[in-house]
């Protein structure tokens, strides 16, 4: 089966782009850096193998301003985003675990995943 090979090649190659980078991407963006790559790879494709990698949990995905974003970091951390600029940074540390303990405490539901975004100005553009 060429086909199911040739896609799952793709959605290596995805992972791996996306493990290599730290800043967030939206799928145009992991399209057009791979395009030089991968020059049969389509934005369809992009799409498809994103959505298959968040939905396995291979890959974070969240929505800025209406757009999505991925990430290839999957140690639970949460997100600042400048409202400024709109740079997306890395926040680790023991916060989502805390609400994930809370909430199934008090809603006395499985909690899978959390997901924290803040919203501000990054030092750059509070200076
Ligand atoms: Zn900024
Ligand atoms: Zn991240």
């Amino acid at each position: 089966m060429p086909v199911v090979r040739r896609y799952s090649r793709q959605r290596e190659a995805i992972l791996t782009h996306l493990k290599g980078r730290c800043d967030h991407p939206s799928a145009d963006q992991v399209y057009a850096d791979l395009r030089e790559t991968l020059p049969n790879l389509s934005l369809g494709t992009v799409y498809r193998n994103l959505n298959a990698l968040s939905g396995s949990g291979d890959v974070l995905r969240f929505t800025v301003n209406g757009k999505e974003h991925f990430d290839g970091n999957i140690t639970p951390h949460s997100h600042f985003i400048c409202l400024n600029c709109g740079a997306i940074l890395d926040i680790f540390d023991a916060t989502q675990n805390k609400v994930k303990a809370q909430m199934e405490k008090e809603l006395d539901c499985f909690v899978s995943g959390v997901q924290i975004l803040v919203y501000g100005k990054c030092n750059a553009c509070s200076k």
